[in-house]
């Protein structure tokens, strides 16, 4: 495999000696540009005028528009996509809408990282037409390779606004010299720039299997933009091929002549202004403008990807201005903190309008990093800032722009209070654990810090805290968030499981006719193939697994399908006895009809639940799994925290609200645009859905979805829902498990009758009477002995029975006390009749048990008092000891005996035997072990125990008295 750099080299090589085959230069040329050769970097560039060096801040010396009034106009950053958009419709493009940040449109990346994004893979490839052509879109764009730099460099940014020119033509058609004029056209009367400023660099570009020249343009030291000419095809031989579609893809931040024009010393400054001057306002900062401004045409040098050791960055640069280290690195690193709140607001309330949530999930791992960054920094310099208040200046300034955005700010507000929550939680318990680690004052190396973070949430911050109380300290790696996200892959690569047995190749798709008609349950096909046990067949009526849904099962001539899969487009029915099939037979295939109306209610209920889960939590909800199955569902679903009953009795309304409404159910294969530009990106519920035709499942007036499944032609017919329960799968994931269907409705009520009645029956076997007992008694009596409402029936009858037992044990306790010991239950179970409330019950029994254990423990006390007293009248001295043998039934009160009496007598030797077995205590000043007591006694015994208290498997068979003698021995 040829590199990409060495076929950048390669193609350098071709353009560097003949640019007009490549780049525009009849157009730079008529506009009087020259080329010219960089003196510091070598590239080729084109200029108006005499210049020796390209327009690179490294190779000309930095910014030179800073405090400067380098345009003839100050945009603001609303003003750029307005003058942008305004001068390229004159030039024949169309604006477009932006695409969301997180790319719900494809599976190989989560979060939208550039305009061309919206275009990939299948407007690239040629599969599907551009929604327009040439085009122009403001598209928001999130990055979080670069969070350290941000606020430091003033120009790195976790979301910036990419504003893309696009164009998609067969090579004949595709008109470089045009959309590089264009550029011009917007750099010298959109942006109002000298043309003596600007400078074109030849460069080359690469990326998925695709090459291109490019040409990027700079003025006053600034990268304003790069037009891409995406115009070759890598073979797999390594050798450029024409592509047939050529792709014009220029990317210009939005926040470049925004900056340029106001040449403020950040491009914060010139980008979200109002935020800026806010959070100014709420910390009281005053930036020491004229250090920022002679810090600044140093900052890109601590660029985190670039630099090697910071702190020694960070004193070359103080020394060059003269300042103290530690000074100019307070004074930039406070001001960060506020630039990058600002930056981490406005990503938080893109992303979070757009569906992700702050998790521990994929990419969008990268907004819980970016909340508790903010957390930290107002924790470190001890701000008090009103979050949503400045999240809701955002809003308000990006309006003209994205109007979309003021529409979700409350439930983004509840977002982050719950993501507040859960790291004030985490940070409580991390205390300890830091503390821990740095009392030990070791060094803790950079991946200890990150796997802290990582695993437990614990922050570096917070240990740099903890550590100063003690003066210790712990070096924190700069670049320490970026190496955190890079653990965190955004989407995890989904393979299709193909079983390697079954070879399809050369097979051509099976023709599936669930599609058309959900109720069409028989069917005449032709066998195609036998593989093993697979029969396929030119068209089947049996639905494969796949999409969440199970398969369905039937006959084929009368023998049993067992399995139903498809492999790449092929449907293999897996069969009972294949033998019987020849390849151009004609078989009549019938389906379980009732399992696949099963299917499918639960399937449409499953869209149902979803469109009304989005209604009530928030537009944060989107699918993050399903499981369709004929007995029940389980819809996934994106949200913070499990749901409240009301909440859940609130969803379910409104699914039987739409079951009941008589919605149509209508599916269609739609192209791609159309049904994205009809039902917005919602539609890839289930995932990124490959191809030019989408199969939309569109319950009308409700919900729409690209969905392959079975589903019905009404929502009537779906005849009800019931969520059987939810619970939280995972951080940020929320599972509903329901039922759909009359058929199962009944069930569920009935298995929940079931329930009821076992309850009572057991209850009855007791003697205790009850009328009427609803599902919620049951829930709530449950919950008085900490078990599910399934097991309470189990749980009661232990309970009796241990009544019973406890009711025994008390009796013969008093008796062996001498005391009445009659004991009955009657009047316990007379008192349960007196109420008809289970919950009651319940209470009263449970109290009624401890009652029993309570006295149990008592009565034993006293017993065990009155042994060891009969115990020591038998005692014996021997030497310094003394030796107390003796026989108590129960071994259970032998034990307790044995050590009430050594406690008593530090110095005895307590010897035990019950029925069957033997115990050996030793007091803490007899110097003899329990065990070897016990294997002089009992010489053929198992001894278990330790020193101090041992137990034999055997009871003691010889007298007291020879026991006395032989333990003489022992002890002398
Ligand atoms: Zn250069
Ligand atoms: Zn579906």
């Amino acid at each position: 495999m040829v590199s990409l750099n060495s076929l950048k080299a390669e193609l350098k090589k071709q353009t560097d000696k003949s640019p007009e085959k490549f780049y525009p230069v009849k157009t730079l040329k008529e506009n009087g540009f020259h080329r010219a050769h960089c003196a510091s970097c070598g590239k080729y560039f084109w200029t108006t005028i005499e210049s020796k060096l390209c327009g690179d801040p490294n190779c000309s010396g930095g910014y030179t528009f800073i405090g400067q009034e380098v345009a003839k106009k100050k945009m603001d950053f609303i003003q750029v996509w307005e003058e942008f958009s305004k001068t390229f419709k004159k030039l024949g493009y169309a604006p477009i809408k932006r695409y969301p940040v997180v790319a719900r449109w494809r599976d190989d990346v989560y979060w939208n990282n550039a305009s061309i994004y919206d275009f990939q893979p299948y407007v690239v490839n040629g599969e599907v037409e551009p929604p327009a052509n040439p085009l122009v879109v403001p598209q928001p764009c999130v990055r979080f390779n670069d969070i350290d730099n941000v606020g430091i460099t003033g120009r790195h940014y976790t979301s910036f606004i990419m504003i893309g020119q696009h164009a998609f033509y067969e090579k004949k058609k595709f008109n470089q010299e045009k959309y590089f004029e264009d550029i011009l056209v917007w750099l010298e009367k959109g942006m109002g720039l000298k043309k003596e400023a600007i400078k074109f660099h030849e460069d080359q570009w690469g990326g998925g299997g695709n090459m291109g020249v490019c040409m990027e343009f700079f003025a006053h030291g600034l990268e304003i933009g790069n037009q891409v000419y995406m115009t070759y095809e890598v073979t797999e031989s390594g050798k450029l091929r024409d592509l047939k579609l050529n792709v014009l893809d220029m990317g210009m931040g939005q926040e470049r002549p925004a900056w340029l024009t106001h040449g403020t010393n950040t491009s914060y400054e010139a980008n979200f202004p109002t935020v800026v001057k806010e959070l100014y306002g709420q910390t009281g900062i005053r930036p020491d403008n004229d250090l920022v401004r002679r810090f600044l045409p140093y900052s890109g040098l601590l660029n985190f990807e670039e630099v090697g050791n910071l702190d020694k960055t960070w004193k070359e640069i103080a020394d060059k201005l003269k300042v103290d280290v530690k000074k100019l690195r307070d004074e930039i690193l406070k001001l960060s903190a506020i630039y990058s709140i600002g930056d981490h607001t406005r990503t938080l309330l893109f992303a979070i309008s757009d569906g992700a949530l702050p998790s521990n999930v994929g990419g969008q791992y990268n907004l819980r990093v970016l909340y508790r960054r903010i957390i930290d920094f107002i924790k470190k310099y001890g701000w008090a800032l009103d979050l949503e208040g400045i999240i809701e200046m955002h809003a308000k300034y990006l309006k003209p722009q994205y109007p979309e955005l003021r529409k979700n700010l409350e439930d983004i507000y509840k977002i982050l209070r719950v993501e507040r929550e859960k790291y004030d939680n985490t940070a409580n318990k991390s205390r300890k654990i830091v503390q821990q680690l740095i009392e030990r004052k070791e060094k803790i190396s950079d991946d200890k810090l990150i796997e802290l973070y990582d695993s437990q949430g614990i922050t570096p911050e917070l240990i740099e805290e903890e550590a100063k109380k003690i003066n210790f300290q712990v070096k924190i790696p700069e670049n320490f968030y970026a190496r955190v996200a890079e653990r965190h892959p955004e989407v995890q690569t989904k393979k299709e499981i193909v079983s390697k047995e079954i070879n399809v190749s050369g097979l051509r798709e099976s023709y599936p006719l669930y599609y058309e008609n959900t109720k069409l349950f028989e069917c005449k096909s032709k066998v195609l193939k036998v593989i093993g046990k697979y029969i396929i067949l030119d068209k089947t009526i049996f639905y494969p697994t796949g999409g969440g849904q199970s398969n369905d099962i039937g006959t084929l001539n009368g023998i049993k399908v067992l399995n139903v899969e498809k492999i790449k487009g092929v449907i293999l029915h897996e069969i009972e006895n294949p033998r019987v099939f020849k390849v151009g037979q004609t078989v009549h295939g019938v389906i379980d009809s009732e399992r696949r109306m099963h299917l499918a209610q639960n399937h449409d209920a499953a869209h149902i639940l979803g469109g009304a889960t989005r209604k009530i939590l928030g537009e944060h909800i989107w699918q993050s799994g399903s499981q369709i199955d004929p007995d029940k569902g389980r819809l996934d679903i994106t949200h913070y925290t499990n749901l409240t009953d009301i909440e859940k009795y609130e969803i379910e309304k409104l699914a039987n609200k739409i079951v009941n409404g008589k919605h149509k159910i209508l599916k269609k294969f739609t192209p791609r645009n159309e049904a994205e530009e009809k039902f917005g990106f919602t539609l890839y519920q289930g995932g990124a859905v490959p191809g030019k035709l989408i199969r939309v499942v569109n319950i009308q007036d409700f919900d729409a979805q690209a969905c392959g499944g079975t589903h019905l032609d009404n929502t009537s017919e779906t005849e009800g829902i019931r969520i059987i329960k939810t619970e939280k799968i995972q951080d940020g994931v929320i599972r509903l498990v329901f039922v759909a269907g009359k058929v199962l409705l009944e069930e569920k009520e009935f298995s929940e009758k079931e329930l009821i009645k076992s309850t009572v029956i057991g209850l009855e076997k007791y003697g205790v009477k009850l009328e009427k007992v609803s599902l919620e008694d049951l829930g709530q009596t449950a919950k008085v002995f900490s078990v599910k409402a399934v097991d309470l029936s189990k749980t009661l009858e232990r309970f009796f029975s241990e009544i019973r037992e406890n009711s025994g044990r008390t009796e013969d306790l008093e008796k062996l006390l001498g005391l009445k010991g009659e004991k009955d239950d009657k009047q316990f179970i007379q008192s349960l009749n007196k109420t008809k409330d289970l919950g009651v019950i319940a209470k009263l029994i449970f109290e009624h048990w401890k009652a029993q254990r309570k006295q149990i423990n008592e009565l034993e006390n006293r017993y065990t008092s009155k042994i060891v007293e009969d115990l020591f009248v038998k005692a014996r001295p021997l030497g310094d000891y003394n030796i107390i043998i003796g026989h108590v039934g129960d071994f259970g009160l032998a034990i307790r005996a044995a050590a009430v009496a050594t406690q008593k007598e530090t110095s005895a030797i307590v010897i035990i035997s019950s029925e069957t077995k033997a115990i050996c205590a030793v007091g803490k000043d007899a110097k003899l072990s329990a065990r070897e007591v016990l294997n002089t006694l009992i010489p053929n015994a198992k001894i278990s125990g330790d020193s101090g208290r041992a137990v034999a498997d055997q009871k003691l068979s010889i007298s007291e008295e020879e026991a006395l003698t032989k333990l003489e021995k022992v002890l002398e």
